[in-house]
């Protein structure tokens, strides 16, 4: 089924959204289907994980990484990751320039901003976002690029709760467009949407979707 599911999404995607295939949990054959159905970009959450993935699947693959990142696994994907969505502190970002800096790459990341109600969630407020760009440290980062801002909603069926949080993240990227990233052509990404909230994340303006479920079927968490 993941190839219909795959076609059927892609359908009615708008032009300028990207899809990642979210494939965390799923073994290497379903990552392959989808591969072999033309999708190229995929994103996990465990450092391990894709790496292990990146390793035994086909090189062209554009590998995401959408999970917290403990500082003591970024070297295992620094070396190959095409984004990191999930910035959320000022010492990750530090440690991941630093590893990009002993691999000579520039890593491009996006700021993960906690939008949702749940205090569950990882991510910065727009305060300290602010506090992390105009601090030195960040001014002496040359390995790093940042290329937007990254959210996760509410888990809830209150679409005007969903649509209300995602408005905020256009709003927080907005906002540091304006102030900080004005004459950088890079910073133009809103990863925003999930399998159950995705549609509500297009309205609003998300560049990039990351679906899971909605291609590879449920998880199993008990693995
Ligand atoms: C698991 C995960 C997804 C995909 O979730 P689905 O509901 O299966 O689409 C998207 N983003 C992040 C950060 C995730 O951890």
């Amino acid at each position: 089924m993941i190839k219909e599911n795959l076609a059927s999404i892609k359908a009615k995607l708008p032009t300028g959204v990207t899809l990642i295939a979210i494939s965390k949990t799923k073994p290497i054959s379903d990552v392959q289907e989808a591969y072999d159905a033309g999708q190229l970009v995929f994103g996990e959450n465990h450092a391990l994980e894709m790496r292990d993935k990146h390793e035994a699947l086909p090189k062209d693959i554009q590998w995401h990484f959408v999970g917290h990142l403990q500082t003591n696994k970024i070297k295992y994907i620094v070396p190959f990751v095409a984004l990191i969505h999930s910035i959320d502190s000022g010492r990750l970002l530090e440690a991941v320039d630093a590893e990009g800096k002993k691999r000579d790459r520039i890593v491009d990341c996006l700021l993960q901003f906690h939008i949702a109600s749940e205090t569950t969630k990882f991510g910065l407020d727009l305060d300290e976002a602010k506090a992390l760009l105009e601090s030195e440290t960040f001014k002496n980062m040359h390995n790093v690029r940042i290329c937007g801002v990254m959210g996760m909603a509410t888990f809830t069926d209150d679409e005007a709760e969903i649509q209300k949080e995602f408005k905020n993240l256009h709003g927080i990227y907005d906002t540091l467009k304006q102030e900080y990233f004005g004459q950088a052509p890079y910073f133009k990404e809103i990863s925003m949407g999930m399998s159950e909230d995705y549609a509500i994340a297009i309205e609003e303006g998300s560049t990039m979707i990351r679906l899971g479920s909605k291609i590879f079927g449920a998880r199993n968490y008990n693995i």
